[in-house]
């Protein structure tokens, strides 16, 4: 399980995140959706802890992420402690950001190897095993720079999941992508969040995929949760009005 308790979270004089509270269930799909600049993105980057907090707390698996706990004390958290509760946490970006000098097979390989120590032999046929899941496979020898943004895309997503992680992070994985390649993608993640025991967590715009995609919605405004609710309730039957306004302009 995921537990936000209080966080806060400014850039500059700017506060972005003002004592958030939240938790995801484990094997929880949840969808983060609201206007620009609202947070969303930063609070998966503070998940994976791209971003750091000014304050509050977060626990992962019962485990502090930010904290380490020592004879009854909470002590900030080194280096070692964020490498290793980062291990638990796959994300995938807007953009892709896949290695463009290693050729598919190893961009799914790499860090299992170099992490983990998988010896390359296994690396390879759990990557061929994700390839597949993603409908790559047969690109694996292909280079970055030959693939179109949806085919990357779901490589990125495939090298994610290859590090086996509980958690997986999805920032706008098909707002850089041309129309006509977002629905493949949104087909291969569709099919991972009703295949998967994995805990997701997604920040879209589309608010069709979050429909299918999500098990809560949850709606942010200025850093704070204004509504949440399953799918239904929260795209046909908005409560508040800033919910109501917002899904009245984008759908
Ligand atoms: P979008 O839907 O447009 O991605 P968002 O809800 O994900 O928006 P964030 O990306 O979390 O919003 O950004 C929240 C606010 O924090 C924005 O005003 C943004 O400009 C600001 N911000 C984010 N990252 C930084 C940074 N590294 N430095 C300064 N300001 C930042």
């Amino acid at each position: 399980m995921i537990k936000i308790d209080s966080i806060s979270k400014s850039f500059g004089s700017f506060k972005v995140l003002d004592g958030l509270s939240m938790q995801v269930m484990p094997g929880e799909k949840l969808a983060l959706i609201g206007p620009s600049g609202s947070g969303k993105t930063t609070i998966l980057r503070i998940l994976m802890t791209l971003e750091r907090i000014d304050g509050g707390h977060i626990q992962i698996d019962g485990e502090q992420l930010y904290h380490m706990e020592r004879n009854g004390q909470l002590l900030p958290a080194d280096e070692r402690h964020l490498t290793r509760m980062r291990q638990k946490i796959g994300m995938v970006f807007q953009l892709f950001n896949l290695f463009p000098h290693k050729c598919v097979m190893d961009n799914v390989t790499l860090a299992p190897m170099l992490t983990k120590g998988t010896p390359r032999a296994a690396a390879e046929r759990r990557a061929m095993e994700l390839l597949e899941m993603v409908g790559m496979a047969d690109k694996a020898k292909n280079m970055p720079a030959q693939l179109s943004g949806g085919q990357k895309q779901r490589v990125a997503i495939a090298r994610a999941l290859a590090l086996s992680p509980k958690i997986m992070l999805f920032d706008e994985v098909t707002s850089a992508l041309d129309p006509e390649l977002v629905e493949e993608v949104m087909n291969v993640m569709r099919k991972l969040a009703a295949e998967t025991d994995m805990t997701m967590l997604l920040v879209t715009h589309e608010m069709g995929f979050a429909h299918d995609f999500a098990d809560r919605v949850l709606f942010f405004d200025r850093g704070r949760i204004v509504e949440e609710g399953k799918p239904d309730e929260i795209f046909r039957n908005p409560k508040q009005e800033r919910t109501q306004g917002f899904l009245k302009k984008i759908i």
